[in-house]
């Protein structure tokens, strides 16, 4: 399956797409992940996306049309790929289709904009192996440290309120209307986030029949 997974940032996409690549046994590619690394390990695309990621603005699109060229070839995406947070744009959505990106279904995890600012303070993520926890919905097992790594977790500096509503409005704007995009070529699906995160796994996995 190539899957595409959209939604507002905080409405569970990240969570959901881990949880369906483990099932499928297909890897997520998530750009918001594979841009923070270039931050953290200062490389040149690092360097010149950080400002951007930092106060919660799209990255040009030419970069992450570049980093998903790259890594869409290598071995473990013959079967198949879920794409979290890309595309973002029309031009991204375009700019797979020219590269002979495949996409054969989308789905949507809605929410409601007001449960967004609040869950998103709760967000931590751990700088050195990606993972992700939240203090209420799923806290690590010992307060502040990763369950995976052991490293000290931390906030997403784009997390803070104002940053969050910057990323909504991008979202609403620039990201949505690829639901009719998708619609109109029929790929497109939705379900709405529930209260807890098996809850919302149940819903998308029959949405995707899986
Ligand atoms: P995410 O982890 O998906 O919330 O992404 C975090 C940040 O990375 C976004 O706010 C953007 O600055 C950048 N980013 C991730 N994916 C894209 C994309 N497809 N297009 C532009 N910017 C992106």
């Amino acid at each position: 399956m190539k899957l595409v997974i959209m939604g507002a940032p905080g409405a569970g996409k990240g969570t959901q797409a881990e949880i369906i690549s483990k099932k499928l046994g297909i890897p997520t590619i998530s750009t918001g992940e594979i841009l923070r690394n270039e931050v953290k390990n200062e490389t040149p695309i690092g360097i010149k996306v950080k400002l951007f990621m930092e106060v919660g603005e799209l990255v040009p699109d030419e970069v992450v049309i570049g980093i998903i060229k790259e890594r869409i070839k290598k071995p473990d995406c013959k079967n198949g790929y879920i794409l979290d947070g890309m595309p973002r744009t029309i031009a991204q959505a375009e700019a797979l289709e020219s590269a002979d990106i495949d996409i054969d279904a989308v789905l949507s995890i809605e929410i409601d904009d007001k449960i967004i600012v609040e869950r998103m303070s709760g967000r931590l993520f751990c700088p050195e192996c990606g993972a992700t926890f939240h203090k209420v919905s799923a806290p690590p097992k010992k307060e502040g440290i990763c369950d995976v790594c052991g490293k000290k977790l931390e906030r997403r500096k784009d997390d803070d309120p104002e940053k969050v509503m910057r990323r909504l409005d991008i979202y609403h704007s620039d990201t949505e209307p690829l639901k009719r995009y998708y619609k109109d070529r029929d790929i497109y699906m939705q379900v709405k986030n529930r209260e807890g995160i098996e809850a919302t796994t149940k819903v998308v996995f029959e949405a995707l029949g899986i």
